[in-house]
């Protein structure tokens, strides 16, 4: 990056050092990124930042999987097959790399005050449900569907237990979502690949009566599109 660039890039974002970075599940590598910019930040769970990825200022959006006010943030990346910008900068990332990013933003968050919490997603949405489910207490009434290419890409999440865990293949998360049939009442959060997000929203507003402002959807990627944010 030339280096006329640093003063400005400065002052749109926060700078900091990748500290560690180790795989969190088969395709997923979780990088801690710590700096006295860092500190202090609110992030609300569910959460993302932008971060700088590669050269001509390219950014691509991650979810915060756990944050320290003291001054660091967490990420977890996917090694999808797409092989991206951020794919390669998730797979490449080692401790001692600068990392420039974003302040956490974003209203795909957790509703604490809801009577009850379904999480329905992919690999990538499954960052924002770990720090969502973190921030949830063991009386929390929760339930969902997290679809995995395998068993091995399943983060490790707080209530993992309540969760209904697929493998990419068998039934779709539509379907799945169908059998489970979570009663309206509560907030669902709904995110990963844009058309199931979509999907799934249908399935709990027109089938299982949801009002839609308690679906909460976030499309995290798309086939064909690039850094959808
Ligand atoms: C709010 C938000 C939060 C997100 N949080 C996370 C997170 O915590 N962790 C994370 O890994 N990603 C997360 N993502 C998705 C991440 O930003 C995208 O995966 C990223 O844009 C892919 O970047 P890329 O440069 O590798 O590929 P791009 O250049 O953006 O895309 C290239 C191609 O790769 C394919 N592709 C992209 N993503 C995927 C995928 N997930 N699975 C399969 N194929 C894919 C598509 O066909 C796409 O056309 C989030 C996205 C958003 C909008």
């Amino acid at each position: 990056m030339p280096a006329l660039l640093n003063p400005v890039l400065d002052l749109l974002m926060l700078r900091g050092t990748v500290t560690e970075a180790e795989p969190v599940a088969a395709r997923m590598r979780r990088l801690r990124i710590e700096g006295g910019a860092l500190a202090g930040l609110t992030v609300r769970p569910g959460q993302q930042v932008r971060v700088l990825v590669g050269g001509a200022l390219t950014r691509r959006t991650y979810s915060v999987w756990r944050h320290d006010p003291a001054g660091a943030v967490e990420l977890c990346v996917l090694d999808h097959p797409g092989d991206g910008p951020g794919a390669r900068w998730g797979r490449a990332a080692g401790v001692g790399d600068e990392v420039r990013l974003g302040r956490p933003e974003g209203s795909f968050v957790l509703r604490p005050e809801a009577a009850h919490h379904v999480f329905v997603g992919d690999e990538t949405a499954s960052v924002a449900f770990g720090a969502m489910l973190a921030a949830l207490p063991d009386g929390a009434r929760i339930s969902g569907c997290v679809e995995t290419e395998t068993a091995t890409d399943r983060l490790p999440l707080a209530h993992a237990g309540r969760l209904d865990w697929l493998v990419r293949g068998g039934s779709s998360l539509p379907e799945a979502v169908r059998r489970l049939g979570p009663a309206p009442g509560g907030v669902a959060y709904v995110a990963g690949e844009a058309r199931t997000v979509q999907a799934v929203r249908q399935v709990l507003v027109r089938e299982a009566g949801w009002d839609r402002r308690a679906v909460l959807t976030k499309p995290f990627w798309a086939p064909g599109k690039r850094g959808l944010e």
